[in-house]
């Protein structure tokens, strides 16, 4: 176990019992037809909770997740801000316990479409009818020079899954000295959480200005321009934290020394940094390249957007941050949540020989965090449009905030609970 990793789990304290860490007891089957879940974060678990739900509990489910306990990656840049603890943002898998879905910590090694089959440890196979995959995304490391050993991994951090990393990355902003450097690359879009990095820089700022006030915090955006909350995040960066944040647009990267903390762009000067925090560009997670879902770009999983079902392989959907998007949809947790109920719904459907709904509409809200409470955030509706066979925006839905307020704060920690709830009870 790294060193990351014990320190993360002695984090997470009273969050998961001793039980929830081991493969933890699994419920008799029922007698219903079974659905395999491999990955219980935002998509993952609201498909788990609502194929219950819906089903009145006569679905066979098995939700399979690599970790003992969901950790939220909204609400985790406040970690690293220090105003709130990763514990904050864990909650156990024993809420969909106790409604009788099978939880198991492990990861999954393969699909077999042919059989229906998922591949766990100790070479055991889960039967499925219908299979979901909500793995979110991996990194594509190859496309960093220097950054594809452990140990370079371990200097130059992302946080980018919440969890070990974020625990590490705080370490590392705690132990700089008051007028270093942090600096924050960002991978062109499209990437997991468009304001993430954004909000990132706001929080790592609202810990220097009161802890390092002659620290730096350096955006080097591999992108044109900022491309989320634009005007909001720049009121920010000139009033808030005028002389502690600079961004700096066009810095895409190619690569970086950890000896040094140096970072190499293909046309932008290196840049040298006390902390160096990357977010390399990404793509579907690895189980859904083995399964053969990454249609698009060799990146991402196109679907049915009335089921979530891959263009490619039957039987199989795809949720949240791993699917090519439709336009304007953003990568996002609130996303994957939608994502959720939508194949949730098909797959019940299709279980009873029905067609799925053919006008599903979706919605999104992203809350950023400017300080500890002050808050904005971006809205959107998204129906389906049976002409193109994809979600488009609604006209004149959603919107954005007109400044930060400590009442969006309210309301975003507001979000987060009950999302969680929505989720995993
Ligand atoms: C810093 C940050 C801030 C964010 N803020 C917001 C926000 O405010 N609002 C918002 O809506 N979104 C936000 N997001 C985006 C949000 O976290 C993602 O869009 C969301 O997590 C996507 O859900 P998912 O189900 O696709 O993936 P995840 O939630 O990442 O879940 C994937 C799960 O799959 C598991 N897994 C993967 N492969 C396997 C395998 N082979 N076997 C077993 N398990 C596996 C992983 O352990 C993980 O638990 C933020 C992201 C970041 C990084």
């Amino acid at each position: 176990m790294s060193m990351q990793r014990r320190e993360f789990l002695k984090a997470m304290g009273a969050g998961v019992s001793a039980a929830a860490l081991s493969a933890c007891a699994v419920s008799p089957s029922r007698s219903g037809p079974k659905v395999v879940i491999v990955g219980g974060g935002y998509g993952g678990a609201t498909a788990a909770k609502y194929l219950d739900m819906w089903s009145n509990g006569t679905v066979d489910i098995t939700l399979v997740d690599a970790n003992p306990a969901f950790v939220s990656c909204p609400l985790s840049n406040l970690v690293l801000g220090g105003s709130k603890q990763i514990a904050d943002l864990t909650v156990t898998y024993e809420g969909l316990r106790k409604r009788g879905i099978k939880v198991l910590f492990d990861t999954a090694q393969a699909v077999d479409p042919l059989r229906g089959t998922v591949r766990i440890s100790n070479q055991q196979d889960l039967p499925y009818d219908r299979l979901v995959l909500s793995p979110g995304v991996d990194f594509l490391y190859d496309q960093v020079q220097g950054l594809g050993g452990e140990a370079a991994q371990a200097k130059v951090l992302h946080a980018w899954k919440a969890g070990p990393q974020t625990v590490a990355l705080r370490k590392q902003l705690e132990e700089m000295r008051d007028g270093g450097v942090f600096a924050i690359s960002i991978p062109r879009a499209p990437y997991r959480c468009p304001p993430g990095p954004y909000e990132r820089a706001c929080q790592v700022a609202w810990y220097f200005k009161r802890a390092k006030p002659r620290s730096k915090v350096l955006i080097l955006d591999g992108n044109e321009d900022v491309v989320s909350k634009k005007g909001l995040f720049m009121k920010a960066w000139n009033e808030d934290y005028k002389g502690i944040v600079e961004y700096r647009p066009n810095h895409v990267l190619t690569g970086v020394d950890a000896a040094t903390l140096t970072a190499k762009f293909e046309t932008a000067d290196d840049v040298k940094a006390d902390v160096l925090n990357v977010i390399p560009p990404q793509r579907a997670g690895a189980i859904a390249a083995q399964a053969g879902v990454i249609t698009a770009n060799n990146r991402w999983c196109e679907v049915n957007f009335l089921s979530f079902e891959s263009i490619k392989v039957p039987k199989v959907h795809v949720l949240g941050d791993a699917i090519q998007v439709a336009p304007l949809m953003p990568k996002s947790g609130h996303m994957a949540n939608q994502h959720g109920k939508v194949a949730a719904a098909a797959i019940l459907n299709a279980f009873a020989g029905r067609a799925p709904n053919p006008a599903p509409v979706v919605n999104n809200t992203c809350y950023s965090f400017i300080t500890d409470k002050d808050v904005v955030h971006v809205a959107s509706v998204h129906q389906y449009d049976n002409e193109k066979k994809t979600f488009a925006t609604v006209p004149g839905s959603g919107g954005l905030s007109p400044g930060p307020t400590a009442l969006e704060g309210e309301y975003a920690f507001a979000w987060a609970q009950n999302i969680w709830a929505d989720m995993l009870t």
